[in-house]
């Protein structure tokens, strides 16, 4: 610990500054203005008390050195800090920029003062690496004769398939998308996840060995089954992508579409590849059903696309702070978080719940009729395009967590509306015909401690095996899936598995 008064003398945090909110929303660059090493890095670093019990540690799913690290920032060891982090972690570059920091959440120092800033360390120190050329291909020094087929290249894919390579199988990863990175290419934009980093990280993956077919949905253009009989095991890292829809009245008129059915394709533009759902919000008045990371990001999205006016539902009873009163240490991280998609525009709307969607004036009219004539509720036979959206104030109740408040209903402008309220489990429709594999209760493809599914040789890791998740996890996973599957294959392994499967 190279400053134990660090702590002492810088007692406040410092952020990356971010690009102001004019100039960012008319690109869809990184919204940071400073990235990398900055001046004040090193004295951010020292404020970290190098804890007997580093909860920090405890909190981040990797098992991420994080005291460690910390104290080489500080001292400017930067070719060590890079060994210490890429250790534990395969793409700090990536949580390195969109992690909730769930360590600072569970930062000591967080009791007294503003965490410790782990978070950026991370990012700096990898940044520095590829700055000063220390990440290299690390390729196997040698080979088994044993192959793997990774279904899927988010990051719990290629973190597995990185891992696998590097102990001496032949990997190969199969992407249905065009290119490589699972939601971390075309679900998370731009200005969260800048693609070239993906594109750098794929270059040292292959130059290690790992083969990557992309354009290649496996169910369809090659069987379950046939991929299970050309490898030695098979690891399934769909993700979860079956999106939670709403029932209400009027939902199948035009213009109301899941976030992820408009979230890629303004991806898709920005490098030139052509848009599949073809939705934009230029010009519209846009509403987003749901405040989590999705629905900020179809804020900031639909912000830099031009819209005329985007309204963020969310049913939570307040807005985020940084640290709740009744709730000192730890804090909890995602559910406080304010984004950069927050101060660029639009309105939230808390403790506020949908009804129903209103079309033309003559499809509102039919939604009323049919809906009151149903009890099933309302199903069109005829579509227009939506309208608006019917809302109501909700408050906390006591025999459910939310009551609607009679007399506060009101209808919001809208034609073009994204349901982001979450995701319910994988697409496993293929999967189970044709490599019958068993489900757990919720749909998620189910394993046991070691990743290993209902089928011999068939692993699961990522969202696919433990819902909608976050990126930290799905490395971690990956990681832990890869030991797994090398002692399968070898019956043994000196892999890392930092977490057991959920
Ligand atoms: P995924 O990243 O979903 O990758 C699965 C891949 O499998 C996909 O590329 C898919 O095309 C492919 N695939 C599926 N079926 C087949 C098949 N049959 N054949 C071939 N390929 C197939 N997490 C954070 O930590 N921070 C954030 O800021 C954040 N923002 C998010 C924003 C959005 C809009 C969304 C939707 C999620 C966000 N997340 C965030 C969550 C995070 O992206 C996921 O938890 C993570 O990507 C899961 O990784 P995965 O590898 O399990 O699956
Ligand atoms: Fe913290 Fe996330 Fe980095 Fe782990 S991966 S050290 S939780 S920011």
């Amino acid at each position: 610990m190279a400053d134990p008064r660090g702590f002492l003398k810088v007692r406040t945090r410092r952020e990356p500054a971010e690009r102001p909110v004019e100039e960012r929303i008319r690109d869809w660059m990184d919204v940071h203005a400073e990235s990398g090493l900055q001046p004040w890095t090193r004295e951010q670093a020292s404020r970290c008390m190098d804890c007997g019990t580093p909860f920090c540690m405890t909190g981040c799913p990797l098992g991420n050195l994080i005291p460690e690290f910390n104290d080489l920032v500080y001292q400017g060891k930067w070719e060590d800090a890079y060994h210490r982090l890429s250790s534990t972690n395969n793409f700090p570059e990536v949580t390195g920029r969109i992690c909730p920091a769930l360590c600072e959440s569970a930062c000591v120092l967080g009791i007294h003062q503003p965490a410790t800033m782990i978070k950026n360390d991370e990012c700096t120190i990898i940044d520095q690496a590829w700055q000063l050329d220390y990440v290299k291909p690390m390729p196997p020094h040698r080979l088994t004769d044993m192959t793997v087929a990774v279904v899927g290249s988010g990051p719990a894919g290629l973190a597995c398939a990185q891992q696998l390579t590097r102990a001496g199988h032949t990997v190969v990863v199969y992407e249905r998308d065009d290119a490589i990175g699972g939601l971390m290419r075309y679900g998370i934009p731009n200005f969260k996840l800048d693609k070239r980093l993906i594109d750098r990280r794929v270059e040292q993956m292959e130059a290690e060995g790992t083969r990557f077919r992309t354009g290649v949905e496996v169910g369809k253009d090659i069987s379950w089954d046939e991929l299970r009989s050309r490898y030695d095991a098979v690891v399934v890292a769909i993700g979860s992508t079956v999106p939670r829809d709403m029932n209400l009245p009027g939902r199948d008129l035009d213009g109301i579409h899941f976030a992820m059915e408009y979230l890629p394709d303004a991806t898709r533009r920005v490098y030139g590849v052509a848009p599949v759902h073809d939705i934009t919000a230029e010009g519209k008045d846009v509403i987003v059903i749901g405040g989590g990371d999705t629905g900020s990001d179809c804020l900031g999205t639909a912000i830099r696309q031009g819209a005329r006016s985007v309204t963020v539902l969310q049913i939570m009873p307040k807005e985020p702070t940084e640290r709740p009163d009744d709730q000192p240490w730890p804090t909890y991280a995602r559910l406080y978080q304010r984004t950069s998609s927050m101060e660029e525009g639009g309105e939230y709307l808390y403790n506020t719940d949908s009804v129903n969607f209103i079309g033309s004036e003559e499809e509102q009219a039919r939604v009323t009729v049919e809906h009151a004539a149903t009890a099933a509720g309302f199903v069109a036979d005829e579509h227009g395009h939506v309208t608006g959206l019917k809302v109501v104030n909700v408050a906390p109740g006591e025999d459910g967590p939310f009551t609607r408040q009679p007399g506060t209903e009101r209808v919001l402008p809208a034609d073009l509306v994204l349901i982001s309220v979450g995701f319910l489990h994988p697409d496993t429709t293929t999967l189970v015909e044709q490599l019958p594999v068993e489900l757990d209760g919720r749909g998620n493809v189910a394993r046991d401690d070691s990743y290993a599914t209902s089928q011999d040789g068939v692993f699961a890791c990522g969202d696919a095996g433990r819902g909608q998740s976050l990126v930290v996890w799905a490395i971690a996973e990956g990681r832990s899936c890869a030991a797994a599957v090398d002692r399968y294959l070898t019956g043994d392994t000196e892999l890392p598995a930092p977490i057991a499967a959920s």
